[in-house]
């Protein structure tokens, strides 16, 4: 049986309809949530990232501001700036787009921004509180990979979970979110030796690599749970038909679009093995705005001293 797909659009939607009823809720009290988005210089992602952001923020009614620093700022102007938005009542989160240009020391400036409107959870004291498993803002891709699980049902007490991918914005506070939900957890990297083979103990199994379908129908254990976070790129048919069994429909939409969208899983394989499977595009991708948006909100509700 093919596996079940988890459709990252349709939990988007039901979590952002709770959010409009929480929203609600604050203006109610006075309360507009907002975020300023911060992003330095020209990078076409990071500019294509930054407006659906902001488009995501007018669309559930929550104030938003884009702050453009020129691409020559330094790393004081930058501190000044987030200094500035530290200090405003009316910014609840603060989101400066990475990569920040070569001259400027993004740790420092990430580590600036408030720990109470780091809506990103990338602040040392928001990662602290994430260890220790306290109430704190969780990285938002992460946090997208939680709500999957939980929403499509996936008993994670006691489960095996492994993660593929040791990164300190996915791989790592994805690997702590399920031990807090008493999963055994273990956190794969390029130098776990047999791969496959560890890969294959996942109740869940988790791609977070950056590689296109690396992950194959051996890593996958028949009718585990496959979260695939990869977001891959692929330009050529060569590229296409080496990876695809069946590369017919793929083809059509390199035609089409010019690009493939390929997670770290090889889809084909995970639909044949998996009990259970996030595609690309549509699984987790649509969940990390989201959960901006969630941090957004609970940021708010959280400095300006209400509760839900
Ligand atoms: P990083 O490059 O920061 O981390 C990749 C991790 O994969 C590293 O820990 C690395 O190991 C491991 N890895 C790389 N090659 C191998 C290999 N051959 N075998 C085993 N492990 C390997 O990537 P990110 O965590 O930032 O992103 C991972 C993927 O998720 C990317 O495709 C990215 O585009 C996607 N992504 C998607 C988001 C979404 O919204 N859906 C948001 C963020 C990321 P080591 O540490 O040893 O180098």
């Amino acid at each position: 049986m093919p596996a079940r797909i988890l459709d990252g659009n349709k939990i988007r939607d039901e979590i952002l309809s709770e959010l409009r009823t929480e929203i609600d809720a604050l203006k109610k009290a006075g309360i507009v949530p907002g975020l300023a988005a911060v992003l330095v210089g020209e990078n076409p992602a990071s500019q294509i990232y930054v407006r659906s952001k902001v488009k995501t923020c007018e669309s559930l009614g929550l104030f938003s501001e884009k702050i453009t620093p020129a691409a020559t700022s330094t790393t004081e102007e930058m501190l000044a700036l987030v200094d500035q938005l530290n200090k405003r009542d009316d910014i609840d989160g603060i989101l400066v787009q990475l990569p920040l240009p070569p001259q400027v020391d993004s740790k420092k400036v990430l580590e600036a921004v408030s720990p109470a409107k780091d809506v990103d959870g990338f602040h040392p004291v928001n990662i602290g509180y994430l260890v220790s498993g306290r109430p704190g803002l969780v990285p938002c891709t992460p946090a997208g990979v939680m709500e999957i699980i939980k929403r499509s049902g996936t008993p994670l007490k006691g489960a095996r979970a492994v993660v593929v991918g040791r990164s300190d914005i996915v791989g790592k506070p994805t690997a702590m979110l399920m031990m807090h939900e008493h999963a055994t957890i273990t956190i794969c990297h390029s130098r776990t030796r047999d791969l496959p083979g560890v890969a294959r103990e996942g109740d869940i199994l988790v791609a977070a690599i950056g590689k296109a379908a690396m992950v194959t129908g051996d890593f996958i254990k028949p009718g585990a749970v496959v979260i695939d976070v990869g977001q891959n790129v692929l330009k050529t048919a060569e590229e296409v038909k080496k990876i695809y069994h069946d590369p017919t429909e793929a083809l059509k939409k390199l035609e089409a679009k010019g690009q493939v969208l390929i997670g770290d899983c090889q889809p084909e394989d995970a639909m044949e093995k998996a009990g259970a499977f996030t595609p690309v595009p549509g699984g987790v991708g649509p969940l990390t705005i989201t959960m901006l948006m969630v941090n957004t909100v609970k940021a708010a509700r959280e400095r300006r001293g209400k509760t839900q």
